[in-house]
């Protein structure tokens, strides 16, 4: 029997189109998923493929309902048998935090691979073929399953939980820094040398089927003088906030004195992309450590923790586990 595999697309670069063979002043999500298999022949030898195009956007137009929506999706096809996992099309930019709530929130253990391209469709050596055609090699692969949401890019394999954009322009621009990679790809064959530790998918508590929006949280950048104007503004337009901080999660007494007034939960990242903030480093007792979370990655955790009615005093807990 073949295996099936179900692409969920959403656009990015990976479906953008330019001036034949050019790399920059290209327009995002152009082409359609169908367009990309139909310029792919190789992935019907990998699996029967299922398209579903969920929109055709630049990533940094992607929103809450969308991730609420591919959740959804998600859950519910894994419960065909036939289906052994998912492909997801995804620009770039914002990639990592689609990887991480769906990490969060699909309760399934077949795999569900994120893809994209640095380059256009449309450029000399488009990445985007080669990436698709892996990524399926993955989704249908029994190593990968249970792994939580993978990210697929260059011939690596990411956990959704570490992998961020580290360059505007190289083919390697996703990755996970400091923690590397969980594996590799060769020639469609799947090598994983490492499993992610925290929790996801079928042990996360995280369930968004009863939602369509998230709350809001506000992450808030600390450089020298930065304006605590802002700070108060934020935290009273939203229901929570993440402050990347200097160093080990630092910023200012100025900072600090409006930090220890607030009532809406307050976590604290760094600015830095390597490192780890603990409960030890905290500079006011009312907020909370976000262990080595980017801050946009703490956000999504937070305006989880927030919709499904986590009690404050368990916070530090969920960002110990997740
Ligand atoms: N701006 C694009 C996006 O995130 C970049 C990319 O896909 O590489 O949709």
């Amino acid at each position: 029997m073949r295996n099936k595999v179900i692409i969920l697309a959403t656009g990015g670069t990976i479906a953008g189109v330019g001036e034949d063979g050019k790399i920059v002043g290209y327009k995002p999500g152009t082409l359609t998923i169908d367009d990309l298999i139909a310029a792919t022949p190789k992935l019907k030898d990998v699996a029967d493929i299922e398209a579903l195009q969920i929109c055709n956007i630049n990533s940094d137009d992607i929103t809450d309902r969308i991730w609420i929506k591919l959740a959804n999706k998600i859950n519910e096809l894994a419960k065909d048998l036939d289906v052994v996992g998912f492909v997801i099309t995804h620009g770039t930019d914002t990639m990592e935090e689609t990887a991480y709530f769906l990490n969060l929130t699909v309760k399934t253990d077949k795999p569900v691979v994120f893809t994209g391209s640095m380059r256009p469709a449309t450029s000399i050596s488009a990445d985007g073929y080669m990436n698709l055609y892996e990524a399926l090699c993955v989704a249908v692969s029994k190593e990968a399953k249970g792994k939580g949401v993978l990210v697929v890019f260059s011939d690596c394999i990411f956990a959704a939980r570490t992998v961020t954009k580290t360059s505007t322009y190289h083919v390697t621009a996703i990755s996970s820094s400091g923690m590397g990679a969980m594996g590799i790809v060769r020639d469609g064959r799947v090598y994983l040398y490492a499993s992610p530790f925290k929790c996801h998918t079928l042990e996360s508590i995280f369930d968004v089927s009863k939602i369509d929006v998230l709350p809001k949280v506000s992450i808030l950048y600390f450089s020298v003088d930065a304006n605590p104007g802002l700070l108060e503004y934020a935290a009273k337009s939203s229901d929570g906030i993440v402050i990347a901080g200097a160093g080990a999660g630092e910023f200012s007494e100025a900072y600090k004195s409006i930090v220890d007034k607030l009532e809406i939960p307050v976590v604290v990242c760094s600015r830095i992309d390597d490192g780890i903030i603990l409960k030890e480093n905290l500079l006011c007792d009312n907020t909370v450590a976000a262990d080595n979370l980017s801050p946009q990655k703490a956000a999504i955790l937070l305006r989880l923790a927030i919709a499904c009615k986590v009690e404050k005093s368990h916070l530090q807990e969920i960002f110990t586990k997740y």
